[in-house]
């Protein structure tokens, strides 16, 4: 899934979790998994899940 970085941060991401267990949300480019679709970055995805079909 393609998403703008302002709605990706408001996402959970499945590997980051608070000292109570609960899901932060994604980092979007302070993390080392983000990944732009397009030159000029105003869709991305994060890049553990693979590459969307509409990013190839
Ligand atoms: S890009 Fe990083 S912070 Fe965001 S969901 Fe993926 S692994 Fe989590």
């Amino acid at each position: 899934m393609l998403v703008a970085e302002s709605d990706a941060k408001f996402m959970f991401c499945p590997f980051l979790m608070t000292h109570d267990d609960k899901m932060k949300m994604c980092q979007v480019t302070q993390c080392m998994m983000w990944r732009w679709a397009d030159d000029k970055k105003e869709k991305g995805y994060c890049g553990l899940a693979g590459t969307p079909r509409a990013a190839k």
